[in-house]
């Protein structure tokens, strides 16, 4: 099952959180990560491995948007930041939309993401 995560700035530290506090799952055999450019060296910090793309503002959330669209990835783990500008905006609502579009799960903050990502290993 392959997992996106993406975090803005703002939101990076809170991703680690995530990431550290949910570790074990994360460390399951059949769980692929994929990500954006900079949120993937910190989730290799916090000792996971993962495909990293593009940096988001250079094409990163459209290269995972397009896998959504693919039905390649289970489930999107986007921690947006609400509170400040992005200047790749329109990749950020293509993302949420083509997640809406095939249906895939999409969460936007950690309380959301620990409950989407414990009902897909329940699966
Ligand atoms: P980043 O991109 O992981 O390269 O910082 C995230 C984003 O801004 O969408």
């Amino acid at each position: 099952m392959k997992i996106a995560l993406i975090a803005h700035d703002g939101k990076k530290a809170d991703m680690v959180a995530f990431l550290r506090d949910h570790l074990d799952l994360f460390h399951r055999s059949d769980i692929e990560l994929v990500s954006t450019g900079t949120t993937g060296k910190h989730v290799k910090n916090a000792g996971l491995e993962v495909n990293a793309m593009l940096s988001g503002p250079l094409g990163g959330d459209a290269q995972i948007a397009a896998m959504v669209a693919e039905k390649r990835i289970a489930a999107v783990f986007f921690f947006r930041d609400p509170l400040d500008k992005h200047p790749h905006e329109p990749d950020i609502a293509m993302l949420m939309r083509l997640c809406d579009v095939h249906n895939i799960p999409l969460a936007t903050n950690p309380a959301t993401a620990s409950l989407v990502f414990k009902g897909l290993l329940e699966r």
